[in-house]
């Protein structure tokens, strides 16, 4: 049976009784962490804070921040707040910025995640009568798991087929006749393409939803993924320190991602001066958790750059809305000086009609940083002319530099020559590193 909402009380609650419930999750979460995580407590300590001291919202601003490298100080278990007893799951972040982190979660702590998890896909339209491919990986990566769990709950019937091995995935894709499929955008691009090569149309599968994340991407590339599958696609985002996929959620307005306010509050602070911007401008996005119970976090500095909007959605979900980021700070090159996101690498290439199957490549020679893009051809723009070639070049150098201010060498590549992904594309090959 479809259904509007999954938790409707709390999804569309109103922005008092949030305000107050946040406040109250707010103070006792602080008051456990204070008490059973030497790290926090010392620092709340140092800072001359105690918990009696969060007396409103605003408050928070009194916490310590946290960021990832605390969490690979204090490797493995150092700030857990449950004693291991009550923890029964571990994950780990898929280490794409450097050495793992683990974290864990108690038998509620899974409840929780699983319940957000069921928001996201009933906001995608599922329903207990929905096949669920769940092409995310499974293992200490939280995307399977994470999916795994809320489709469970939700009822629909899972297929843990995890990420890898493309044509069964597509042959038992057909089969078993998903209606539904969670992975990464990149993951999913690369099914599409490989749909088309085993002589599928969308319309021989019954794929009608998906839920893409863990890693950015454009609304070009959600674009391509929709016409590719014959679906509609919906955004999923999380990161493995606050919980895993489904911090926040997308609903059928796809104007942002509903941030599920009962268990997480979000700050986007400026990243230099760590003071709030307002509502629609841009930051890093830093997150506090309320319930969370085996691996709380105060104010966990992302490093993903969005922004909220407190609008109301015509979804009628009264959650604050986050932006798609944009990219990690850390996935920020800064070429020459300029700062290049690969999103907008992305966004020029999809409106000049190519796909996202592109790499970025910089190097520093005699001091000098070269920045060159190879883009992939499809086959028929493969066979055009060589002025037809030289003419793709100009005109993709021409958009990147309007864009970004800066012009990269374009290298255009084969069909099928860039490597595809079955989990977090890895768009950036950046060799300065190698000279540091
Ligand atoms: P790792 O840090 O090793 O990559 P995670 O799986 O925890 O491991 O990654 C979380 C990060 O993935 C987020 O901080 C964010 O940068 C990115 N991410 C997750 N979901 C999305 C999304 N929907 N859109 C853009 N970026 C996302
Ligand atoms: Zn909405």
């Amino acid at each position: 049976m479809e259904r509007k909402y999954w938790q409707e009380e709390m999804e569309t609650a109103s922005r008092e009784t949030l305000d107050k419930l946040q406040l109250e999750r707010l103070q006792k979460s602080v008051k456990r962490t204070y008490e059973n995580v030497p790290m926090y407590r010392e620092r709340m300590d140092a800072a001359g804070v105690k918990p009696e001291d969060i007396k409103t919202l605003d408050d928070i601003r009194k916490l310590p921040f946290t960021c990832k490298q605390d969490l690979r100080d204090t490797y493995p278990y150092g700030m857990f707040a449950a004693p291991m007893k009550d923890v029964v799951r571990i994950h780990a972040s898929s280490g794409t910025t450097g050495k793992q982190i683990v974290v864990g979660y108690t038998k509620n702590d899974l409840e929780a995640w699983d319940n957000i998890v069921a928001r996201q896909l009933i906001a995608a339209g599922l329903t207990d009568e929905d096949k669920v491919q769940v092409a995310y990986g499974y293992g200490l990566f939280t995307g399977g798991l994470g999916l795994h769990g809320g489709a469970s709950l939700l009822g629909s019937t899972v297929i843990p087929i995890s990420s890898g091995n493309t044509a069964r995935q597509v042959a038992l894709m057909k089969d078993l006749e998903a209606t539904a499929l969670a992975c990464t955008p990149s993951y999913a691009l690369f099914l599409a393409e490989s749909i088309a090569e085993a002589g599928l149309k969308p319309e021989d599968l019954k794929l009608r939803a998906g839920i893409f994340g863990a890693e950015p991407w454009t609304e070009g590339m959600r674009k391509q993924i929709e016409a590719g599958l014959g679906i509609k696609a919906y955004d999923i985002y999380g990161l493995t320190e606050v919980m895993g996929p489904g911090v926040a959620y997308e609903c059928s307005e796809q104007k942002g991602m509903h941030v599920n306010e009962d268990h997480f509050i979000i700050e986007i602070l400026d990243p230099d001066t760590l003071e709030p911007v307002p509502d629609g401008c841009q930051g890093e996005i830093v997150f506090t958790s309320l319930t969370k119970e085996a691996f709380p976090v105060m104010r966990y500095r992302t490093r993903d750059i969005g922004s909220v909007t407190h609008e109301p959605c015509a979804c009628g979900r009264t959650f604050v809305r986050m932006s798609k980021p944009q990219g990690r700070t850390d996935d920020m090159l800064i070429i020459r000086g300029v700062n290049v996101f690969p999103s907008q690498i992305e966004e020029v290439l999809i409106k000049l009609g190519y796909t996202p199957n592109y790499q970025i490549v910089v190097d520093r020679v005699n001091n000098l940083d070269t920045f060159e893009v190879k883009v992939e051809l499809s086959e028929s723009m493969f066979e055009g002319s060589v002025g037809d070639l030289s003419r793709r070049e100009r005109e993709i150098g021409e958009g990147m530099r309007s864009t970004l201010g800066i012009s990269p060498k374009i290298t255009l590549v084969n069909p099928h020559s860039i490597e595809r992904s079955i989990g977090k594309a890895k768009r950036v090959i950046d060799n300065r590193k190698l000279h540091d």
